[in-house]
């Protein structure tokens, strides 16, 4: 069996798995924003009576995560742990670490039934912005950690609606279209602060919130532009609570069949739900024959 574990900005859940099914699933709150110093101990807490039944360990973690070490830049350039090397001394078991996005998207990618490709992108449009690139069958990934953060892709934006990217470009799509882009620029057209769902739930009929959604839509069809450029997917996966609600979705339907033929592709929603980066995790760990 395997220990999957799922290490988010919000919650760390921890499955016993037997193939894809799971035994036993814990969740607890995150620390990494509290402090990220206290991961391992609190990781290793919570999966540690499972050690002597399983053979490995498979982590999905936020962030910049290298084949040794997690980096959280979006909290401090110091926000390093060699998360690896940390979690197989103390558990005695073989551990893999790999990008939450990335495993979700080789949970998709593997028994999401896209049997007739292989090759698959899937962005996460959620809080932020995130990806997974499955390419000629293989993960796509980099040693530093930065492959596929599809959110810091840059895109066009009118003018008057330049963004700053806290990755110190503009307009990258994250810093347009992710959720808390959307509440931030909401709250400066209403006059007072919203969060994203509030937006959805309660401005859509507002013309100016109405023009925001259009030109957030926008950036997420040219990010997909770009990624057909780069990638020649014929299929990308978009999940993620805003890439998921229903007035977005229905934008970017609309929206992406007016792109050019050559950058035609199928746009779907993810088949694997709430335990995609477990399983994800799970299942790659298995490709690199630990
Ligand atoms: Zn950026």
């Amino acid at each position: 069996m395997i220990i999957a574990i799922d290490v988010g900005g919000t919650k760390i859940a921890a499955a016993l798995l037997d193939g894809t099914e799971i035994i036993e699933r814990r969740e607890i709150p995150s620390v990494i924003h509290q402090d990220f110093t206290l991961l391992p101990e609190t990781v290793i807490s919570l999966v540690k009576d499972w050690r002597e039944q399983a053979s490995a360990v498979a982590v999905a973690c936020t962030g910049q995560v290298t084949p040794t070490e997690v980096k959280f830049l979006s909290i401090s350039t110091e926000a390093i742990l060699p998360l690896k090397a940390l979690l197989s001394d103390a558990l005695s078991l073989p551990v893999s670490i790999i990008n939450d996005a990335a495993a979700a998207a080789w949970a998709e990618y593997a028994i999401g039934g896209h049997t007739d490709v292989d090759t698959l992108v899937y962005i996460t449009v959620s809080t932020g912005i995130g990806g997974g690139m499955i390419q000629n069958g293989n993960l796509v990934t980099s040693n530093d950690g930065f492959s596929a953060h599809l959110g810091h892709v840059s895109v066009q934006q009118p003018h008057q609606h330049t963004q700053y990217c806290v990755c110190g470009r503009q307009n990258c799509v994250e810093a347009i279209a992710s959720g808390t882009a959307i509440a931030r620029q909401a709250s400066e057209i209403l006059g007072t602060d919203v969060s994203c769902k509030e937006v959805f739930n309660d401005h859509l009929d507002n013309p100016l919130i109405k023009k925001l959604l259009d030109r957030c839509a926008d950036s997420v069809i040219d990010l997909i532009a770009n990624i057909k450029a780069i990638t020649g997917t014929e299929s990308i996966v978009i999940g993620g609570s805003v890439g998921l609600a229903a007035p977005f979705q229905a934008l970017i339907a609309q929206k992406v069949v007016n792109l050019p033929n050559i950058y035609s592709v199928k746009i779907s929603q993810p088949v694997m739900k709430a335990n995609a980066d477990l399983i994800g995790a799970a299942l790659y760990l298995r490709e690199l024959n630990l």
